[in-house]
């Protein structure tokens, strides 16, 4: 295994450009799992659950609310546990350690907003399905996304009973219609000015990444991932000095034909990129 490791740290230290991708198995690694009954649900969801009866964050996410008082209370409780839980592990803390001197860019489905906390870039990094500490218009009027850090905060502090008090609500400053996360969870998500820049920044780090040393690196994606993996694995058989390094536990996949420019660790990502950083 130490071999293993040796060769993805010489690839990255040779790597010209460094495409990384990750998307709910990092999460995971990281403590959050968005799709399980957990502990951690438990405890931070809990009396959603009794309420309303979902059962993970997923669920949560895709609830009809009754009201928007109800809606802002689960959606501000979210937004707090992605940003203020301390209980998460230095998964993402690790990855930047091995990363942060090189010239990377980073694509993910997740929208815990993880990547800019531990110290990525944002001119680096494209949310495919937004982060759930900016607000949008529901009703799309405009094309414009919104902090909402602060009134999110304030939301989560002062609910009460499963609602938040209706003065806090926010309102969209152009319709006045409602606000709503911006994570792909319905048909309003917009992918406006802000959206598409982060993908054309995606499109040119590809780019300009042609015919040079191209590392692929490869956190938590499942193997039949569609919006990740498939055009990870895409380029790495188009370009001729790419390598494609793929973290997974249990769920690793590398198709034969790029198997030759291919490392696959099948473990917890928490311990691989501890190890690797530790190697470093
Ligand atoms: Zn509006």
């Amino acid at each position: 295994m130490e071999e293993k490791y040796q060769e993805v740290l010489s690839k990255i230290k040779e790597a010209d450009s460094i495409l990384i991708g990750a998307s709910n198995g990092l999460a995971i690694s990281e403590g959050y799992n968005i799709f399980a009954e957990d502990s951690s649900f438990l405890e931070h969801f809990g009396d959603f659950r009794k309420k309303y009866g979902f059962r993970s964050i997923l669920q949560g996410a895709f609830y009809p609310y009754p009201s928007e008082e109800e809606k802002w209370a689960f959606f501000s409780r979210m937004y707090a546990y992605f940003l203020n839980n301390k209980e998460a592990n230095p998964v993402t803390k690790n990855l930047y350690e091995l990363v942060k001197d090189k010239n990377y860019f980073v694509v993910t489905s997740n929208t815990d907003s993880h990547f800019t906390l531990e110290g990525f870039q944002k001119e680096r990094l494209f949310e495919i399905e937004g982060n759930s500490r900016y607000l949008q218009c529901s009703n799309g009027c405009h094309n414009r996304i919104y902090q909402g850090d602060e009134i999110l905060s304030k939301m989560a502090r002062n609910q009460k009973n499963g609602k938040v008090p209706s003065n806090l609500i926010p309102k969209c400053p152009e319709c006045g219609g409602p606000m709503q996360v911006h994570v792909e969870v319905d048909r309003n998500f917009l992918k406006g000015e802000e959206w598409q820049t982060s993908f054309q920044a995606y499109k040119d780090f590809i780019e300009n990444a042609y015919d040079k040393n191209l590392v692929l690196l490869e956190l938590g994606v499942g193997a039949r991932n569609q919006l990740i993996k498939a055009p990870f694995m895409n380029l790495t058989s188009l370009e001729e000095n790419a390598t494609y390094i793929t973290l997974n536990k249990g769920e690793l996949y590398i198709p034969d034909v790029i198997a030759n420019k291919s490392i696959g660790i099948d473990g917890d990502i928490t311990d691989v990129l501890e190890q690797l950083v530790l190697m470093k």
